[in-house]
Parts: C-alpha cells; structure tokens; sequence
C-alpha cells in the first residue's frame, strides 16, 4: 500500500529579505585578497529551492592552487609563532563577525542548501560561531608536559606545535559548520589553512571567509578556493605543500584522498549509516518523535541521520504506526516559510540515491508505506517526500549505505543480541541510537555495539561541539575526531624539547 504524502504543497515564496545576494559574483581568496581565477571563467550555482542562479564563483586553475599554498606556506612561518592568547582574541573576533552576518549567511545556506531558515540555518550559523568560541578556550588550556628525566643535568619539556599547513576540503550539507569544525580549532592551534568548500555549497563557505576576513586576520593564514573535487580538491591534496589534510565527505573520495595524499598527516569524517534501536520498554510515543527526527532532520542529509530504524519484534507494530503518524506532520517547502519543517535535496545525486535504495529495497521485499518519491508540483525536482519503508531486509542497500534522505527505514529484529547483531552490520560505526527504559539493557547494548557515538534515548543527531565524534575503530568512517579540543589535538604534533644544564652560563 502507498499512501499519498499529505505535505500540502507551500507556494514559493521569494527570500523575505531584498537584500538576499542576487546572484554575486564571488572572487577566490588567496593571500588576504579577493581576487579573480587565474582561467577567467566563471560557475554559475543553482539553488535547489528555486532552480535559479544564486551566485558565481570563479574556476580556479592549478596555479591558483600553487600561489594559494606559496602563501599560505610564508604566513605559516610567522603565524605559528604568534601567542596562543592572541590567537585566542582572533578567534574571538571571527566568532563576533559571523553573529553579525548571521542572517545573510543562514539566508545564503537555505537558498543553497534547502535547509529550513529558523530551524536549521540559523542554528548552523550559531554552531559555526560557537565553534570559534570553544577554539579560543581551548587553546589558552592546551597545557603539555614537563618529563621528569633520567639525567639530573636535564629537563625535558615538550609544546603542542601546528602541524603547518593544512587543507580543509568540506562537503555541502552544512556548509559552514562542518568547516569551521577543523578551521577553528586549526587556526586557534596557529596552523593556516586552505579551504575548499564543496563544489555543492560554495557560496555559502565563500561568504564564510568573507565574514572571517572582517575580523582583521593576518593575511594568507586561511585561503578560500572552491571547485571540484577531481581537479581543485586533487591538486591540494597531492601538492607537497601542503602539510595535513582534514576531510569531511563519503568514505569513497576519502579513500581517494588518502592514496593522493602520500605520508600527509590525515584527519578523515566519512560518514555513517548508523541505526536506532527500538527496545520494547521503551516509550514508544516519544521514540517515534526523536526517531522521525534522526530520519527527517535536514532532510536526512547528516552523517548521524537515523539511517535505519531497528525494532524489537514486540512492538514492531505499534511502531510502524507511530512513525506513520509522524511522517504525516512533515511539512515539504519553501525553506524560508517558518511552518515548513523540510526543504528540498540539496542535488541530484542525492535524490537519485534515494530512488536506487527504495527501488533496491521494494525488490528485495520491504514494503513502502509512505512518499517514496520526488513530490510534484514544486520548483525543482528535488522536493523528495518524507518516506517510510517496513521490512527492510539485511541483504538491501539501505542496510549498508548511507542513504542521505528523508528515510525512515525499519527493520525487525528477534531479541536483544539479534538487534546487535543487525546493528553491527553497520560498516561506518559512526553514531548509533538506542532507546530503552532499562539501564541495565542500555549498557548491554552500550557494551556490544560497534559504534563511536551511542544516544540513548534521544534523536542519532543529538549532538555537542566539544563533545568527541567519529567512527570506531576498523570501521570505514574515517580517523581522528571532530569536536573540540580533541580536534586540536589531532591537528598539532606534540614536540620535545631536551635541556642540558652542563653548559648553561647562569
Ligand atoms: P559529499 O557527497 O558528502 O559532498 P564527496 O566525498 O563527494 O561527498 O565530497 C566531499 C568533498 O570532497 C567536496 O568538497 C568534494 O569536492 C571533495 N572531493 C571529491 N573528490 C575529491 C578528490 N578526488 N580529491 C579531493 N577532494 C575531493
């Protein structure tokens, strides 16, 4: 049975704000200045929203690349050497640039991006500024160690030093805190960074430097260049150059990356097809809640989206019903429009997936309940309907991949140990979710599943900026981890110095 999506069909409205950037012509940045590609040609970037042009940005060569890394290379030396508190009050001051640039940047990522502006975008821009804030503390407490010696003639110390320079290469989905995870606490550390935002979201990590910039940065210690990943992301991560690589994006181009990058020091997020379990003590109302909010959250466009929904047999039933009922409340539109609660895909590719796993899944016997396809009526095909799918077999492409949509897509498990078991097929183990009434069950679980990241009783994008993130180990979704200080922790090399007393004058 197919149910019709009830999502009424918003009409379009135009951005509310006339001074929404009609479709700007951006410039690269590169040593402290805004300046043209060296090919003279130019991209031209649809929204998703309205199927029209938004903005331009210049295509860079491989010598754009080449002068991008020079100058990053010259402002490294002198960067580096700059106090960690003054670092600490630069950090400051872009956090304070991005609040004042709040609206146009939240306004740029609904338009590019399709994210609801009061729900998603604002909030996003908050995170990227807060990832700032969290920078500047943690690098006035980035304390190493003084290590007591065998040789009473010696001291031993050792410092925290920048890795040097780095790449940032980002994907589109949120296009400015996800770079701001490795671009705040890199630069706060005094490392300098050249950063590539997706070819998907470009305007929106070019309006993020551009704010960066007003917070009167030394010149060339962060360098914007967007552009493809074949071309403009290959050249940065194979020129020797640059030092360290930090990537956000699927664990395919990560793989890529990390035989393009030689003996470069990498820090890796790709992605997650984590699940949430469904346990049968637990408040089921409330978990259909947080659940649908893993699945429709974004459009199911996040890392830590709710992927799959695995339910404990008992109440399988009950829970289809319950997650029905809330598919129904999503509300598919306008981004800008407050009562909208889903935007659209952010690019074909994505709802083309989402039309491969649902077709894969249906072959293989899950049965569709609800959407299932792009929605009609809208200005772009990429409206994609809130979707829910029962049965779900182990063998489907939904159980392996990341499907990256707004997917609910449920599963049965037999007992306890039979929902680990289909948990732990998971090959990212990136975040999972768990919802129980018993501690002692929440600890089993806790125990046995291969996961970086468990939320029990609470939504899979439950999620703090400080707080450690990534896959677990032998899985595919990366190494290092985003979050804070342990972020700055894998983008600096801990240094020893030895002191010998003997020919010291005084
Ligand atoms: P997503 O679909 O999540 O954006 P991708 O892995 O395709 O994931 O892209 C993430 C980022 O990686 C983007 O900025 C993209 O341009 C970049 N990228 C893609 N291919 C390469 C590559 N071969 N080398 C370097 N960067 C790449």
């Amino acid at each position: 049975m197919t149910l019709e999506a009830k999502a009424p069909l918003p009409k379009l409205s135009k951005p509310k704000d006339t001074e929404m950037p009609e479709a700007r012509h951006y410039k690269l940045l590169i040593n402290g200045e805004w300046v043209d590609g060296s090919t003279g040609e130019e991209v031209a970037v649809h929204s998703p929203v309205t199927g029209e042009i938004i903005g331009y940005y210049p295509k860079a060569s491989k010598e754009d690349i080449d002068r991008a890394v020079k100058a990053a290379r010259e402002a490294e030396e002198k960067y580096r050497l700059m106090p960690p508190f003054e670092r600490a009050a630069l950090m400051h001051r872009i956090a304070e640039a991005i609040d004042r640039n709040r609206e146009k940047l939240a306004r740029l990522k609904s338009l590019e991006n399709g994210k609801p502006y009061e729900a998603e975008a604002l909030p996003c821009v908050d995170e990227t500024a807060e990832n700032f804030r969290i920078a500047a503390e943690d690098v006035k407490r980035l304390e190493s160690a003084i290590i007591p010696s065998r040789d009473g003639n010696k001291r031993i110390f050792t410092f925290y030093r920048p890795y040097g320079v780095w790449t940032t290469i980002t994907p589109w989905n949120f296009p400015t805190l996800i770079p701001s995870e490795t671009l705040a606490p890199g630069l706060a550390a005094g490392n300098v960074i050249i950063f590539k935002p997706s070819e998907y979201a470009p305007l929106s990590g070019l309006a993020m430097a551009e704010a960066m910039m007003e917070a009167d940065l030394p010149p060339g210690i962060i360098q914007c260049i967007p552009g493809e990943g074949p071309t403009v992301g290959d050249w940065l991560v194979s020129h020797e150059g640059v030092d360290a690589i930090a990537f956000t994006g699927s664990d395919r181009t990560g793989r890529i990356i990390a035989s393009r990058a030689g003996l470069k020091h990498l820090l890796l997020e790709m992605g997650g097809n984590g699940p949430t379990i469904i346990l049968d003590d637990a408040d089921l109302e409330k978990a259909a809640e947080l659940t649908a909010f893993g699945c429709f959250y974004e459009a199911g466009q996040v890392c830590c989206a709710t992927e799959r929904i695995l339910v404990h047999k008992n109440i399988h039933e009950e829970f289809v019903e319950l997650m029905l009922e809330q598919a129904r409340q999503v509300v598919l539109g306008d981004p800008m429009d407050e009562n909208v609660t889903m935007g659209p895909l952010c690019n074909e590719m994505t709802a083309r997936k989402m039309e491969r796993h649902i077709a894969d899944a249906v072959e293989k016997g899950a049965k569709l309940l609800y959407g299932g396809k792009r929605a009609e009526g809208y200005p772009t095909d990429l409206y994609y309907e809130p979707t829910v799918i029962d049965l779900v077999p182990e063998d489907a492409l939904i159980s392996h991949e990341e499907s990256f949509g707004p997917l609910a897509a449920i599963s049965v498990g037999e007992d306890d140990d039979d929902l680990i078991r289909l948990a732990n097929i998971d090959r990212y183990g990136l975040q999972m979710g768990l919802f129980t009434s018993s501690i002692r069950r929440a600890f089993y679980f806790a125990d046995r599943l291969r996961t970086g990241n468990l939320v029990i009783n609470d939504n899979t994008d439950y999620w703090e900026p400080h707080v450690p993130f990534g896959g677990a180990g032998g899985t595919v979704s990366g190494h290092g981890r985003i979050g804070g200080k342990y972020t700055m922790l894998d983008m600096v090399y801990l240094n020893t110095v030895v002191l010998d007393f003997m020919n010291v004058r005084d």
